[in-house]
């Protein structure tokens, strides 16, 4: 459905991008309606007459928003608007007539700080070509965006990078964040739009221009940084250096495309924002970790070698406790062929297969019948109890029966093997109190059998 009325104004002159500090009031009219082809987007895009929402472009993600209907109070979403050729389409989920006057109300948040970014990746790279700095930008991409499957992000998402021909110094990195810092704060300058109609474009560098972007009826705009910075794009840009805010450029670089690097930076709001976050992830690590935060990196260490000095502690009382409970079993099992191990709290598998190896070349050399059950529990503490099992036997028939036997006091058990005889193995992923004594009493029966 199109009417009549006039032609929708084409991206590269949209009231956003000639003043893009305009976020609501803005009226217009629909000029059409088509319902979406495409299964995973809203079901109707529309273009007006003009439009205050940008639509993704230069690097810079599409705005939300608001479509009001003029003289209600209804609010219909706008989640995106993209670019189609020259026109800006709005996706939304309901059918507006061709005609409809509307009122265009922008996520200004979102809009400034995307504004943020953009602005100070233009100042950056302007920095970074300077001859001081010699490095040039290749490429750029904005991070922090919320997507719907992760609306939260980690503090390190919310940083963009430029892609630049040669990796900077620390030195570099620090003379670059104080020249670029110094333009936001001490020594502010304009930030200016220039639109260029087609007998105009020869003067700039249109390489960058997308391809489905018709040049012949389309408008090309210059963003001037004061005098030291002039470059072709369609995004929307702050008034001055002044409202980026702030920039934060990180030391460290990673390496792309063989000779190129990304250089990680945020700016604006964001800065405040990491700031916040990771501060207070800083302070509950020094609590947890009772220091300063010079003294971080020392006390991780330190800890990492306890940790393993514990685990080879254990691990050495693990082999000494299986010696002996190894001991204990073959006693019984000379005794009356049966015998029984039960570890409650850190009775883990590790420990069962630690006393399985010590018995295995023993039970080898045995002569006579055997059925031994090995069982532990563990998490009593943490209130979420688990066992292991391990029954052995060099009859198959034993071990059947033995778990047959188990089976009804322990509801929870799964495992399998020892067809033949050697070893069934098994797990109790929930083993109640109850569960334990009932085993504990069944088994001592063992000793007097
Ligand atoms: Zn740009």
């Amino acid at each position: 459905m199109t009417s009549d009325i006039d032609k929708p104004t084409i991206v590269g002159a949209l009231a956003c991008q000639r003043d893009s500090f305009l976020f609501s009031g803005f009226q217009t009219e629909v000029v059409s309606c088509n319902e979406n082809k495409s299964k995973d987007k809203p079901r109707y895009e529309i273009e007006l007459k003009d439009t205050i929402l940008f639509p993704e472009g230069g690097g810079q993600p599409s705005d939300s928003g608001c479509i009001k209907l003029v003289g209600t109070d209804e609010l219909i979403p706008v989640p995106s608007i993209s670019r189609r050729g020259l026109h800006a389409m709005h996706h939304v989920d309901t059918e507006i007539q061709p005609g409809t006057k509307v009122e265009i109300i922008v996520d200004e948040a979102k809009r400034i700080d995307h504004m943020q970014q953009h602005s100070g990746q233009h100042l950056l790279s302007s920095i970074l070509e300077s001859s001081e700095f010699n490095a040039k930008t290749l490429g750029w991409s904005m991070g922090g965006i919320p997507t719907v499957k992760k609306p939260i992000l980690e503090p390190s998402e919310y940083f963009n990078y430029i892609e630049i021909d040669r990796k900077l110094s620390i030195e570099d990195i620090t003379k670059a964040s104080k020249v670029i810092n110094d333009i936001i704060s001490m020594k502010p300058l304009p930030i200016s739009v220039i639109e260029r109609t087609p007998e105009m474009h020869e003067q700039v560098d249109s390489s960058k221009v997308p391809e489905d972007y018709d040049l012949e009826k389309g408008i090309l705009r210059t963003i001037h940084i004061g005098d030291i910075d002039s470059n072709p794009c369609c995004g929307t840009h702050l008034n001055s250096t002044s409202q980026i805010e702030s920039i934060l450029i990180l030391p460290n670089q990673t390496s792309v495309r063989g000779t190129n690097y990304r250089l990680y930076f945020m700016c604006g709001h964001r800065v405040r924002d990491y700031a916040q976050k990771t501060n207070k992830i800083i302070s509950s690590i020094k609590l947890s970790l009772s220091c300063n935060e010079s003294a971080i990196d020392e006390k991780i260490t330190k800890l990492k070698d306890q940790v393993h000095q514990s685990s080879k502690r254990e691990q050495f009382w693990i082999k000494e406790l299986a010696s002996y409970e190894t001991t204990k079993i073959m006693n019984c099992i000379n005794k009356n062929g049966k015998a029984y191990l039960l570890k409650d709290e850190f009775g883990s598998l590790e420990f069962l297969l630690q006393v399985f190896k010590e018995l295995s070349p023993r039970l080898m050399a045995l002569d006579k019948p055997y059925q031994i059950v090995l069982c532990g529990r563990e998490g009593i503490q943490t209130g979420n109890p688990v066992g292991s099992l391990i029954i052995l036997s060099e009859s198959g028939e034993t071990i059947a029966n033995t778990v047959k036997e188990l089976s009804p006091l322990l509801t929870n058990m799964r495992g399998g093997g020892g067809k033949n005889g050697g070893k069934w193995q098994g797990k109790i992923t929930k083993f109640a109190d109850i569960e334990w004594d009932a085993l504990t009493i069944h088994l001592e029966q063992f000793n007097t059998e």
